[in-house]
């Protein structure tokens, strides 16, 4: 069966099984990636997570086994990046509306009104319960929730014997197994100024992940300013420390999908020493606003920049 497209988590998925395609098989993964929508979505009033939500400064709430899983990993990244990613920021991707009908820039006194409920170390956990512990506390797992969904995608098909295959979740890539012919794979980081139209790198792998966060994906224009989509916890704004995109590459997509939005966050010095430092079986590559790329060093053997406009450092 050919590769299969569709949209769930927001964003437009496809799947390649190659050679081991089935119809059920394609259909097993849809409705897996569907299940991880109905579960982690904001945006659907029955998932797990609107519960949790609507329950804030009120009661624990039960959640499942994965819900938790992605949760204590989120809550490891948010402790080991100083909160750059923070699980907790649901207030403040409410409040700026980015991907909505009606994005606008918040008041200043608006947005620092919800910094204190923007505190990850407010969330009570017990083994089997969620209790955000202050009214107005919001969870939001769109920063790693396509990175666990692309983990489980290729979870079912290598369950079913399947020998390679190309997970793409909106530019969240996995990519499983050896190719038919032996090579390589090759993974594109998009031109983070021209997103739609060409690359600006190119990763060689065998199996593994790459996940890029980028101010191009999700924004808004207000008096010729673009507001993006990935908030600094600590300012409420959108980040802005010079990076365009920040790509992870490793064997773990949940992880790889929190780390580059860290990464993004933190920019690229401190980027670049959290992979290093706390995370060191994975990489980094990071396009900056002065036209730099930069690395951790293992990747850069792997690496190829495909712009000339950028210069490695
Ligand atoms: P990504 O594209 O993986 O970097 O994730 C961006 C999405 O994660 C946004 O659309 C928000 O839903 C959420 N988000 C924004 N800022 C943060 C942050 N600092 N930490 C965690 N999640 C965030
Ligand atoms: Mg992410």
């Amino acid at each position: 069966m050919p590769p299969q497209t569709f949209v769930a988590l927001g964003t437009v998925c496809s799947v390649n099984l190659y050679e081991d395609g089935t119809e059920a098989l394609y259909r097993r993964i849809t409705e897996r990636l569907r299940q991880i929508e109905g579960a982690f979505s904001v945006n659907l009033p029955s998932s797990e997570v609107s519960a949790v939500n609507r329950m804030a400064g009120i009661a624990p709430v039960p959640v499942s086994a994965e819900v938790l899983a992605v949760l204590e990993v989120a809550l490891a990244v948010a402790e080991k990046s100083g909160g750059a990613f923070n699980p907790a920021v649901g207030p403040l991707v409410a409040l700026w509306g980015v991907g909505t009908e009606t994005p606008a820039v918040p008041d200043a006194d608006a947005i620092r009104a919800l910094l204190p409920l923007v505190d990850y170390r407010k969330i009570q956990r017990d083994g089997a319960t969620v209790f955000l512990t202050e009214a107005g506390m919001r969870l939001d797992f769109g920063g790693i929730a396509k990175g666990y969904a692309a983990d489980e995608a290729v979870r079912v098909a290598a369950d079913a014997g399947v020998r390679r295959a190309l997970i793409d979740l909106g530019g969240n890539i996995y990519v499983y197994g050896k190719k038919a012919d032996g090579t390589a794979w090759r993974v594109g980081v998009k031109n983070p100024e021209n997103a739609g139209a060409d690359l600006a790198l190119q990763v060689e792998l065998a199996s593994g992940t790459v996940v890029t966060s980028g101010r191009y994906e999700r924004f808004f224009e207000q008096d010729g300013i673009r507001y993006h989509h990935i908030i600094d916890p600590a300012t409420g704004y959108p980040a802005e420390r010079g990076v365009l995109s920040a790509t992870v590459v490793g064997q773990l997509s949940l992880l790889a999908d929190a780390l580059s939005t860290a990464a993004f966050v933190l920019g690229k010095e401190k980027g670049l020493a959290l992979l290093q430092n706390e995370y060191p079986d994975m990489d980094a590559l990071i396009l900056t606003a002065d036209h730099r790329a930069a690395s951790t060093p293992r990747i850069r053997q792997t690496a190829t920049l495909l712009r000339g406009d950028y210069k490695w450092e």
